[in-house]
């Protein structure tokens, strides 16, 4: 089985609907949204959610008032102001909490012990395309790096266990914690760019994300003719650094239509853009050989 991580420097770069649209090319086959922070592809792919599971991302302390001896000294120990009195117990802000551990170290009546916090959910769902696995994480909610490595190995594990040929992920954003999780150990990444300065600078920064961890990177430039100047950059700056451009998807309205409506774009229409994605498609097969 292949590993394929679709990835890009910013959020809004096209990146779900080439996933989607490789969902449907390349039907059935095994899928993770790996982007838990602002997770889209359920709104192409319309999951149905077989087993929801909860994800703690942090632990956060709780008081046990049958033992507390009101000493208050947990209260004045706590340097985030996060134990508060509340209609005459002691009680833990789990927002405020930081989980440092200070208030059970001290505590003389062992009456805190850390506990873990519900941060966000995934799900192992079928979609008409195969099955898929995806999160969704509470607002603010911390560690999104370990809920990836989640999504992504319950993904792998069930297309073994089916024996795909195909995985895609829908990696995260950014060049941090959660894509690294999402690019851990996949067997191909596919950078999808724009042709402006920030989507330039973008791949550049995860090109070298992926080359660090000796990923064969390639690139698609995506919506490439609304600046022909900077794409032409980046294929030159492709040719130099040998990360091959192996797709140009045209700009076309009917990709946020297509999206509005809930299909792959390859779906919803037979046009210019399809016939782009499908030719980056059998390049990347290609590559994949
Ligand atoms: S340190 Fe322990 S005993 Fe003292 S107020 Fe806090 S929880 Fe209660
Ligand atoms: S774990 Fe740390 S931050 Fe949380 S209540 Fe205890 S002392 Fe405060």
């Amino acid at each position: 089985m292949k590993t394929i991580t679709i990835v890009s420097g910013k959020g809004g770069t096209g990146k779900t609907s080439i996933v989607s649209s490789f969902a449907s090319l390349a039907s059935p086959t095994a899928l993770a949204d790996c982007d838990v922070d602002a997770a889209d592809l359920h709104l192409v792919l319309h999951p149905q959610i077989k087993k929801s599971n909860p994800f703690s991302g942090a632990k956060v302390a709780e008081i046990d008032m049958d033992k507390c001896l009101s000493c208050d000294l947990c209260r004045n120990l706590c340097r985030f102001d996060a134990i508060d009195i509340v209609n005459m117990s002691y009680k833990v802000d789990h927002i405020a909490c930081e989980g440092c551990g200070v208030c059970v170290w001290f505590c003389p009546e062992q009456a805190i012990e850390m506990v873990d916090e519900p941060s966000g959910e995934w799900y192992i769902s079928e979609t008409s395309y195969g099955p898929m696995v995806h999160a969704k994480l509470g607002i603010a909610a911390e560690n999104s790096g370990r809920l990836v490595t989640i999504v992504r190995n319950f993904a792998r594990g069930i297309a073994e266990t089916r024996d795909m040929e195909y995985m895609f992920v829908d990696g995260s954003p950014g060049i941090g914690c959660p894509v690294i999780a999402s690019i851990t150990g996949v067997d191909f990444a596919l950078i999808v760019t724009e042709p402006t300065l920030s989507g330039q600078h973008d791949m550049e920064r995860i090109s070298e994300l992926t080359a660090h961890f000796n990923i064969p990177t390639r690139v698609c430039i995506n919506k490439w003719d609304i600046n022909v100047e900077i794409t032409k950059k980046i294929e030159e700056w492709g040719e130099r650094t040998g990360n091959k451009i192996i797709g140009k998807v045209r700009f076309d309205n009917i990709v946020t239509e297509s999206m509005v409506q809930g299909l792959p774009v390859v779906e919803y229409s037979k046009n210019g853009v399809s016939e782009d994605i499908e030719l980056l498609w059998s390049n990347l097969q290609e590559e994949l050989k």
